[in-house]
């Protein structure tokens, strides 16, 4: 096929002008232009259908970015971020409504407060490419073809020439945002060599508007966090410098304080450590070891095939709990079927928030153990497994827990939220553990037990829904649309952007095409998927080059994987 210009493009799409829809098809293709190269890969059906997918790259030279702006992994990944959100900008910008359905949108994924690996942006050696969507407009069904025109041609350039080009981008944020990402992933692979799993910066601002807003409160409203002097720890990050801040060791902690005081802020900000945030977001310095996760109670979810008797045994009508099976979990079973998945999945760090769990999962104390003896209650509560998840598997627990102070007993560190100020309050709450000796007897035994290793069945997973032989997408952070299934994931709370979910739902199929061989067990399947994306990118796991992918950890792979209602294993 000739090389076609843009040029050549807009002549097409003015030919097009009062045609039936159908006829765009005939647009896709690949166009030049001095600067920039325009792939229309797949154009819609009607201008109801999902929009249009579209790509634009422009090569490193003709871009000029400085090579430091990409030259390792996270300043690559910062840098596609910060092109993303300067994308999406624009465009709401130059966009306009102007006929039937999607008519004029002009839409690249939209990051939240997260700066996470993407497919919106892509950054080889040779260029920087921008992934998006457009609406071909049309009123009724007919195409408006001097609007097609002004889209494609004037439009679109015009977001390009403000987005992609070094010379016209705001230099200062471009490597604040760059610097910063650089520092909360080398502060992150810092935390083992000092034996913490967590650290929050002195300053930073954890409360957010509001619980449908991820935006820091404002600064007049908000407690910066300030660390208590014995658990002040320093880092010389390589762009920022000194830091100084909280780090919370390896062990059992707890977050203790009164209702509203602070706690679950507290809690919310670690868990989502495991990300990078961006510039003004409050929490660019909170970090947590990758493998942190959130564990919480989630009745009604459905478990396969899970042992977990280290939490539940002698269920009523000898229910077996070394491979338990429900289509619909109590509070108690679905915490620990929670808890067992997420060791499976390589968890070294458990996050728990009282608001969320179980309370008898929690705790059972002397006069509960009096009135219903062990024999008559099936559940061995956290407190006396905590120990021995750190001793025998090397996993650390931050609890939050105003509620019960038989936990003083296990834990290393306890941190009291007062007025929105952490203070180190172990050696008071050590003293009170020992004038008030709890009466309660430990039910935990002799070791926490083997993760036993389970082996998921490929024919399981169906992604087909009537016609289609795949079909998978996302409701926003909710819910994966597996095939026939929704995959409900409201529960999981590290889950942050759409793009997760959407690469997920991929990331399944994927799975299930290549590693699920009725062999392999779950853990060494995540392993291979992620190993892989870690080498290709997230397009190892679609060819069609779609600009709507965000990245994931296996533990949220594995959390899908889990609550797909079809699932079988071995
Ligand atoms: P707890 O879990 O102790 O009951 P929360 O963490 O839910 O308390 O916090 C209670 C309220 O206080 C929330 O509305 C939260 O946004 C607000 N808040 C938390 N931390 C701060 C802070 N550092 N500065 C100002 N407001 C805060
Ligand atoms: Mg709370």
């Amino acid at each position: 096929m000739a090389e076609r210009t843009i040029a050549d493009l807009e002549a097409l799409l003015l030919r097009l002008e009062g045609k039936g829809y159908k006829a765009y098809k005939g647009v896709e293709g690949v166009y030049r232009a001095p600067t920039f190269t325009l792939f229309i890969d797949h154009v819609q059906g009607d201008p109801f259908a999902p929009p249009s997918r579209v790509r634009v790259q422009v090569e490193h030279r003709k871009a000029g970015f400085p090579p430091d702006t990409y030259s390792t992994k996270s300043r690559r990944i910062a840098l596609a971020d910060f092109l993303t959100r300067q994308f999406a900008a624009v465009a709401e910008r130059v966009e306009e409504h102007l006929g039937t359905g999607h008519s004029g949108l002009i839409a690249i994924d939209r990051p939240g407060q997260e700066i996470l690996e993407r497919t919106s942006v892509v950054i080889t050696e040779e260029y920087i490419e921008a992934r998006f969507v457009v609406g071909l407009p049309a009123r009724g069904r007919r195409i408006l073809g001097k609007e097609a025109a002004e889209l494609l041609c004037r439009k679109v350039p015009k977001i390009v020439e403000e987005t992609l080009f070094f010379s016209k981008l705001d230099r200062r944020s471009l490597y604040l945002q760059i610097l910063t990402a650089e520092d909360a992933d080398w502060l992150r692979g810092q935390l083992p060599k000092r034996g913490l799993v967590a650290f929050v910066a002195d300053g930073s601002i954890l409360p957010r508007r509001s619980g449908i807003d991820d935006r820091p409160l404002p600064q007049e409203k908000a407690i910066p966090f300030r660390s208590p002097e014995s658990l002040k720890v320093e880092f010389h990050l390589p762009n920022r410098g000194l830091i100084k801040g909280m780090g919370i060791p390896e062990g059992v902690t707890l977050i203790v304080g009164g209702g509203y005081h602070g706690k679950s802020t507290l809690l919310n900000a670690i868990q989502l450590g495991i990300y990078n945030h961006i510039p003004g977001d409050g929490r660019e310095f909170v970090v947590t070891i990758p493998s942190a996760v959130k564990i919480r109670a989630e009745d009604g979810r459905r478990i396969e095939k899970v042992d977990i008797s280290p939490f539940i045994s002698n269920l009523p009508f000898g229910q077996d709990t070394t491979r338990f099976c429900t289509e619909n979990a109590s509070g108690s079973t679905s915490q620990a079927a929670n808890i067992i998945e997420a060791l499976e999945a390589g968890a070294k760090l458990l996050l728990l928030d009282e608001d969320t769990c179980a309370t008898n999962f929690m705790v059972r104390d002397h006069r509960m153990q009096e009135l219903i003896s062990k024999d008559k209650e099936p559940i061995t509560p956290f407190i006396d497994k905590v120990r021995q998840l750190y001793s025998e598997h090397g996993v650390s627990t931050i609890l939050v827990m105003g509620g019960s102070g038989d936990y003083f007993d296990v834990a290393d560190t306890v941190i009291a939220m007062i007025e929105y100020r952490p203070y180190d309050v172990t050696a008071e709450a050590k003293a009170i553990a020992e004038k008030y000796k709890a009466e309660r007897k430990n039910e935990g035994g002799e070791s926490f037990g083997q993760i036993k290793p389970r082996v998921p069945l490929a024919w399981s997973l169906d992604p087909s829904k009537g016609k289609y032989e795949v079909k998978i997408t996302a409701k926003g952070t909710r819910a994966i649309v597996f095939g026939r299934h929704e995959i409900d994931l409201s529960a999981v709370e590290q889950l942050v952007h759409p793009g997760q979910l959407h690469a997920i739902g991929q990331a399944l199929y994927y799975a299930r095409e290549r590693y699920m061989d009725g062999r392999r067990t779950v853990a060494e399947i995540l392993k291979l998927v992620m190993e892989d994306i870690e080498r290709g990118g997230l397009d190892v796991l679609d060819s069609r080059l779609m600009g709507h992918y965000a990245i994931f950890r296996p533990q949220e792979l594995a959390a899908a994987l889990n609550r797909l209602r079809t699932l079988k294993v071995k």
